[in-house]
């Protein structure tokens, strides 16, 4: 059966293109959560299901800007948009480089949207509450559109901090620079580190610098190499895990932790 258009401008898949979840190849180095103390997680499409639908107001307001800004029809913008966002990581950079936008004025237009299509999610508070260690939020948007969202979803308060791409000095992801930066920024140290992102190109520097990577599962398709992911049959080496849903991966996760540590427990002789 076919599924039905989700949105005016119909980005998300639909129930007949859902991905399958997709395994390591066979052989691949594999990297775990066990020592992991230092817990990442992009912010649009990620910590929020793509589902709501969020980021096609995002979406259509950076057009709705560039249009105005550059003086140009609607749908030549959204040309130029997808454009720079391929080419130089965000819309936003490639407005810098090409335009010398000043970007304050362009994240505070994009990024006043309507959030009632977030709902709270006491699930996902209970298991990244459950996450031992720190938890940071890293996103190419703006610290105020993070803490808004985040505020929406009931997990704010949960996290150390917000890393947004004004303090990263504009450099987006997936430019390892801009890994780089974050990681001085907070003091992390990669190796026991793991980073959650819908977009799989931001999970090749994090790979390279040792961090554990897990691809959260978007229907929101606005990029070719969501296309190209139709065609996978396994995931990359530099994606050591994929879900469908966070909030039951990290439920998976816990139970597994709790396993390892009744099993630790289990080995020692009694007392
Ligand atoms: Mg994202």
């Amino acid at each position: 059966m076919m599924g039905k258009p989700n949105a005016k401008t119909a980005p998300l898949s639909t129930a007949a293109d859902t991905p399958a979840l997709l395994s390591p190849r066979a052989g691949a180095p594999s990297r775990g959560f066990a020592h992991a103390d230092s817990w990442i997680f992009d912010l649009d499409n990620t910590l929020y299901p793509a589902e709501c639908n969020l980021f096609a107001q995002v979406d259509r307001r950076m057009g709705e800007f560039i249009a105005r800004y550059l003086g140009v029809p609607f749908a030549h913008a959204r040309h130029l948009q997808k454009t720079y966002y391929r080419q130089f990581g965000t819309t936003l950079a490639g407005l810098m480089r090409v335009h010398k936008l000043e970007p304050a004025e362009f994240l505070a237009y994009v990024h006043d949207i309507d959030l009632s299509v977030v709902s709270e999610s006491p699930r996902l508070r209970a298991e990244i509450a459950a996450l031992p260690g720190r938890r940071l939020i890293f996103t190419n948007g703006s610290h105020r559109h993070a803490e808004r969202v985040a505020e929406k979803l009931g997990v704010l308060d949960l996290f150390e901090d917000i890393c947004d791409i004004a303090a990263c000095d504009y450099v987006p992801k997936p430019e390892a620079d801009a890994f780089r930066r974050m990681i001085r920024r907070h003091g992390v140290a990669a190796e026991t580190a793991a980073m959650f992102e819908d977009m799989p190109m931001n999970l090749a520097a994090p790979h390279d610098l040792g961090m554990t990577t897990v691809l959260v599962h978007s229907g929101y398709i606005d990029h070719p190499i969501q296309e190209q992911m139709k065609s996978w049959t396994e995931l990359p080496d530099h994606i050591h895990h994929m879900t469908l849903d966070l909030t039951g991966f990290l439920e998976m996760r816990r139970d597994a932790a709790h396993k390892s540590m009744d099993l630790e427990e289990g080995e020692a002789p009694d007392a």
